[in-house]
């Protein structure tokens, strides 16, 4: 199986964190949905003719296009699976994802959104707090968020994710816990939360330098990551990666595939791709994205990867999920023969109380989660 990441670049406006690749200009609209048509038909050989099971539109915010626009990427030219429509996974079998800003998710959108395949909602809500929203530039209020839900439900959808943003300074943990008080009680089945990062060059790392604004303060995001925790645990939830939340059977099978190394292929300016042997990046400019692919000219870069390599990513990704880092599978699959090696670092931290270890297979225990880069980095080869 394989997945298809399409990353749209376009933004209403910049969140004060963000450090993705978006624009918050929509002048090329109609121009790079001509030009991810184009990449969809000429990179249709990188996954080897393996089926796609999943298809996820993130960015950006897919959702400053109409659902029709999008799901024509497919239909006009063909799907880039090889043997045609989805490959040999029919529709109805296939996670196909959108992400959604609750400010776009009104009643006309919806009624076209049941006219599409897409059975899978990601809602970029981050707060259910006005305040904290006004902090992070986000363009939609708390009440948007409850309503965005709220409409899909109704519509009949199930499968929706929400993501959230903890450790916002001045939010304080009370804040924390009625947000995910909220979210809980919106009866959604996935929930992804992630500690606010000061990434270099944003507004927000300007507002922190000149005291605009209180710093990140690392205390209340570990505080608050315990809460999220033991409220999701509370909550009937599984942690089955660290950032990642699901109720039982609920996990987004596109992501999972990520971090268990299944192959995917990116289209879009910055998006990712990877076949099992090498890995693509492609150009993070939509000027020359474009241009590029009108011309036919390369518009990724490209790295094989070494035994290492793969090993290093295996456990760097194995580690965060539930289902553990697997020294049978370092060894049999990945060819890694020093794995005794591996064993005896990992055994240290056992010890310590940051992995527990089951025939073979380390997973990170609560305390661990907070260190699992260095845990990983240690690791790795
Ligand atoms: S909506 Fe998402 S991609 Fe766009 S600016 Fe905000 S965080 Fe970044």
């Amino acid at each position: 199986m394989a997945g298809i990441y399409i990353h749209i670049p376009f933004c209403r406006r910049k969140c004060h964190y963000c450090n993705f690749f978006s624009l918050a200009s929509q002048k090329l609209k109609e121009p790079f949905l001509a030009a991810l048509k184009k990449e969809i038909v000429s990179t249709r050989e990188y996954l080897g003719g393996e089926p796609v099971n999943t298809i996820y539109f993130g960015g950006g915010t897919p959702s400053v296009y109409r659902p029709g626009e999008l799901q024509e990427v497919f239909t006009s030219p063909p799907d880039p699976s090889p043997e045609g429509e989805g490959g040999s996974v029919s529709r109805d079998r296939m996670e196909i994802t959108l992400e959604l800003n609750p400010d776009d998710v009104t009643e006309a959108y919806v009624a076209e959104l049941k006219k599409t395949w897409f059975n899978r909602f990601s809602l970029g809500v981050q707060s259910f707090d006005d305040e904290d929203l006004l902090y992070l530039n986000r363009s939609h209020s708390a009440g948007q968020a409850v309503a965005a839900v709220k409409r899909l439900q109704e519509a009949g959808y199930e499968n929706i994710s929400i993501d959230l943003i903890y450790g916002i300074p001045g939010a304080g943990n009370g804040r924390w816990l009625r947000n995910l008080e909220t979210a809980f009680s919106l009866g959604v089945p996935h929930i992804s939360a992630y500690a606010l990062t000061v990434e270099s060059n944003t507004p927000l790392a300007w507002m922190i330098s000149r005291k605009k604004s209180a710093p990140v303060s690392d205390e209340a995001q570990v505080e608050q990551f315990r809460i999220l925790m033991e409220q999701a645990r509370q909550n009937g939830f599984q942690q089955y990666e660290i950032s990642n939340f699901c109720k039982p059977g609920w996990h987004a099978i596109h992501n999972t595939n990520y971090w268990n190394g299944v192959p995917y292929l990116g289209l879009g300016p910055s998006a990712h791709s990877y076949n099992g042997s090498s890995r693509r990046w492609n150009v993070s400019s939509l000027s020359k994205y474009i241009g590029g692919i009108d011309k036919g000219e390369c518009i990724y870069e490209e790295e094989v990867l070494t035994d290492i390599q793969k090993y290093n990513e295996y456990v760097m990704t194995s580690l965060r999920t539930m289902w553990g880092c697997n020294l049978g599978k370092i060894n049999y699959e990945l060819r890694i023969t020093n794995y005794e090696l591996i064993g005896k670092r990992a055994a240290a931290f056992v010890q310590q109380g940051w992995l527990t270890e089951n025939s073979g297979v380390y997973f990170l225990t609560d305390e661990g989660k907070l260190f699992a880069d260095r845990i990983a980095g240690e690791l790795f080869l």
